[in-house]
């Protein structure tokens, strides 16, 4: 019977003979007779760090990396989280994380590692400090948690001998090799809850409320939360709107039907809410009020679907860097779990939906 020694608690944790040898260029390829042997598995250390914007899920993604090197029965694979994303890579601060470390984080919003921009990893000095204490520490591979430019400082990290595996993790969904982003159906259910109590206080005061959503310079979040809480207009920078053409002739007509309460949903990267609420108000003669929904669409408890893409992205870069594959971005194909080379994954693009605008268009009188 083989122990794992949990470090954080210094309690050892049972672990399951190994099956089957793996070829890990990350940590030196396992040599066949030695896989044969519990004693005398090869031991690889991955460090893991979220970054950039926080997102519900990326403690799920942290505890499917722990759980998930855990179970390897190819190789002794020790994982180290990194607090406060690449400024703890910069100041060298690694916290072995056994089992127990990620006990009842499934369930819980933000990231318990921390998260941080950190301007110093934009530069090659600010990578080369980090690389050092990465060899330093004998770390042979991290995941990186969040978005487009933390993949950026991954692909710096790898170009510099430290192995890197990206996770899409984003509450904005703007992460162009991946259907799916962690935290944006979280996120999107809670505008949509907040947009349901707006519409009660629209409908008992006859108003038009202009509601801002996240989304950074994408405007999926506003799409669906808009079809999902029957909003009379999405504003969205994938497609220019004529406010006058798109809301205001609309609001008139409708008017005339008897329709007195009206929920605008503008994504952030559309611009000034303030600047449309007056307009609406000056041509249309309707009372608005203007909400920006901000940061509380970042917190909470994640959804089933965060949970489950989170659990399987974070076992996923355990096994790519296992098997030697750093320099990737795992990402999701629909339902199934792809990865990319971090270049490639950099340079992919994918399409906006705009025949579901066309949906929330047709529906939303
Ligand atoms: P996100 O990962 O959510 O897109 P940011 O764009 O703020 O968030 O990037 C997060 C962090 O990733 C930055 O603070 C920086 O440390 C690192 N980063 C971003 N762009 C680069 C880059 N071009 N080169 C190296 N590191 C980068």
């Amino acid at each position: 019977m083989l122990f794992w020694k949990d470090k954080q608690n210094d309690k050892p944790a049972e672990k399951a003979a190994p099956e089957a040898a793996v070829t890990a260029e990350v940590a030196a390829p396992v040599e066949a007779e030695e896989a044969k042997s519990p004693e005398s598995k090869k031991t690889i250390k991955i460090a893991v760090l979220t970054s950039g914007g926080d997102a519900p899920g990326m403690n799920a993604a942290v505890r499917a990396v722990v759980k998930s090197a855990h179970a390897r029965q190819d190789v002794n694979v020790l994982v180290y989280g990194v607090d406060h994303g690449y400024n703890g890579l910069i100041e060298g601060k690694f916290t072995p994380m056994g089992l127990r470390a990620v006990s009842n984080t499934l369930q819980s919003g933000g990231t318990k590692l921390c998260t941080a921009r950190c301007k110093a990893f934009e530069t090659p000095e600010g990578v080369k400090q980090a690389a050092d204490n990465c060899f330093n520490e004998g770390i042979n591979g991290v995941v990186v948690i969040g978005g487009d430019g933390s993949f950026r400082g991954a692909r710096d990290l790898t170009n510099a001998g430290i192995p890197c595996v990206g996770i899409p993790g984003t509450i904005d969904n703007d992460i162009g090799c991946s259907d799916y982003t962690i935290g944006y159906d979280t996120a999107m259910n809670t505008a949509m809850r907040m947009i349901d109590n707006l519409r009660d206080t629209a409908q008992s005061h006859d108003r038009c409320n202009i509601v801002e959503v996240m989304g950074r310079h994408a405007g999926y979040i506003a799409l669906n939360t808009a079809i999902a809480s029957g909003a009379f207009a999405a504003l969205v920078p994938e497609k220019e709107a004529d406010i006058d053409r798109d809301i205001i002739d609309r609001i008139n007509f409708v008017q005339g039907t008897g329709k007195k309460h009206f929920i605008i949903v503008v994504a952030e990267g559309v611009g000034n809410i303030d600047e449309i609420s007056r307009q609406i108000k000056e041509k249309t003669g309707r009372d608005t009020r203007t909400t920006i929904l901000g940061h509380i669409q970042r917190g909470g408890s994640p959804s089933v679907r965060d949970r489950v893409a989170a659990t399987q992205m974070g076992h996923r870069a355990v096994e790519l860097l296992c098997s030697g594959n750093g320099g990737r971005v795992v990402a999701m194909k629909g339902e199934k779990v792809v990865d990319y080379e971090i270049n490639e994954a950099l340079q992919m693009k994918k399409d906006f939906p705009f025949d579901l605008l066309q949906v929330a268009s047709d529906v939303s009188i």
